[in-house]
């Protein structure tokens, strides 16, 4: 007899595990399937898993807020244990710069105080006590290398920052991905891999199943996309029509360089993101930094066919590492190039989508626009409580549902995430949220 679902989840990353975890510790019986070998391959594997809480929205604040708890016990929230062990949450702290063109973080900084966040005001010279190789000097708005004032400073006063002490990274989001897949297997979740969903089956005016590349077809009354970058495509095969805010796939380069030997950044050194070079950056094992993107406006943004790019570093990895040069002028510029390559599924306006669709039994979690890695247990918990109230009957579309965070003390709308909401405004339109 073939094994009966409740739901098919689309895809294994940290998100689609957690929603796994998440539906079956409701009673659901779920099904992971992803065409990679394990859980976290795709583009969770490559995330720099930055947990912060700085968010442009309140409600991006909020959410990130709870997910914060999480991590923060992230073996209670398992609720069991994995062979491989547990992803280890470092709490470095982040340190974002203050520039005129983020407000001197006055409207961040609004929001967590509404939130009871904690922040610090640092000067240049608390700075210059804790990262004493830093050039504060303002070099800003980020250029190409090539533009005669690339590195050269403006007149105006040294930067200042705001620092988040309630923040930091994950060091391994394939292990954080592989941990949640246990946690969901431990409630009854099964997951297959190598598993490629090419049909998006219907019947009676409703979701009935999947068919599988292999030809293979299992039903379920429910199918949720979570399937990152592909999430596009995904919608299309189920023939989803009534979206205002799209998604597409935007190639991220993110460099790994050697840190300066005189001083130990993974044990004292902190998350970053700086505006003014556009960079964000975090500390690496093997006394390594990390540095990704803030996609500045000087910057071609790639946008491409998940399937067929080019994953190859490009000129795009240098200009990163030049940037932080600026900062750091002592890090050494390595010949070879090293880090990854990999995807964001960015929304239109870099808010994520977690919502329900024009097809009965059809959900998504998807556009999660480089910066959904820290609130993958709450997007979880979100998806199960509005799938839940969707399959019994609730309208969702004309009564959103609200969700209460916990932790964080606060309640949210999840029509925040509508795939049917105008633009919204108030995000800083890139990675940021
Ligand atoms: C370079 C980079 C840096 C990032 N840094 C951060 C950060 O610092 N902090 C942060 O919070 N977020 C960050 N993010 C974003 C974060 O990693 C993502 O939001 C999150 O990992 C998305 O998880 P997911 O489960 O939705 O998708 P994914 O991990 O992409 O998983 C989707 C899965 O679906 C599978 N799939 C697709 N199509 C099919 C199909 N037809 N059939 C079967 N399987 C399919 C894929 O194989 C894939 O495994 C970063 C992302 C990138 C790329």
């Amino acid at each position: 007899m073939s094994a009966r679902y409740d739901a098919i989840i689309i895809g294994a990353g940290i998100i689609g595990a957690c929603t796994a975890f998440e539906l079956a510790k409701r009673s659901w019986r779920t099904l992971n399937l992803d065409r990679l070998p394990a859980a976290g391959y795709g583009s969770t594997g490559s995330s720099c898993a930055i947990i912060r809480t700085h968010y442009s929205t309140l409600d991006g604040a909020a959410l990130a807020w709870e997910g914060f708890f999480r991590w923060d016990d992230w073996a209670g929230y398992l609720e069991t244990a994995d062979e491989r062990g547990l992803a280890r949450f470092h709490k470095s702290g982040c340190l974002v710069m203050k520039t005129e063109a983020n407000d001197f973080m006055r409207p961040i900084c609004r929001h967590m105080d509404a939130l009871g966040i904690p922040w610090e005001d640092w000067s240049p010279e608390r700075i210059d006590a804790r990262l004493p190789f830093y050039d504060l000097r303002s070099f800003g708005p980020p250029k190409s290398s090539d533009d005669p004032d690339f590195a050269v400073p403006s007149e105006g006063p040294r930067l200042g920052g705001i620092f988040f002490p309630c923040a930091g990274y994950i060091g391994d989001p394939q292990l954080a991905s592989h941990n949640a897949q246990r946690a969901a297997e431990a409630k009854g979740s099964t997951f297959r891999f190598n598993a490629e969903v090419a049909e998006i089956r219907k019947a009676d005016g409703r979701i009935a199943g999947v068919k599988l590349a292999s030809g293979e077809t299992i039903d379920a009354p429910v199918v949720i996309n979570i399937a990152g970058p592909h999430s596009a495509k995904v919608n299309r095969l189920a023939g989803v029509k009534d979206m205002k805010i799209g998604t597409r796939a935007l190639k991220q380069e993110v460099a790994h360089v050697p840190f300066l030997k005189s001083f130990d950044f993974g044990a004292d050194g902190m998350v970053t993101s700086d505006g003014d070079i556009g960079c964000y950056c975090r500390p690496e094992v093997g006394n390594h930094i990390v540095i990704g993107t803030e996609n500045p406006p000087c910057d071609r943004r790639d946008w491409v066919d998940p399937d067929d790019y080019d994953r190859n570093f490009s000129e795009q990895w240098q200009a990163q590492v030049e940037r932080v040069a600026q900062r750091i002028p002592a890090l050494g510029i390595p010949g070879h190039a090293k880090g990854a390559v990999d995807l964001y599924d960015v929304a239109d306006d870099w808010i994520p989508i977690y919502d329900k669709s024009d097809i009965a039994g059809f959900y998504m979690a998807v556009g999660t626009s480089g910066n959904q890695f820290k609130n993958a247990p709450v997007a979880g918990a979100m998806m199960a409580e509005l799938i839940l109230a969707c399959e019994q009957g609730r309208d969702h579309d004309r009564e959103p549902l609200p969700f209460r965070l916990e932790r964080a003390g606060h309640t949210i709308s999840i029509g925040f995430f509508s795939r049917l909401r105008e633009v919204n405004r108030e995000s800083s339109f890139s990675v940021l949220g």
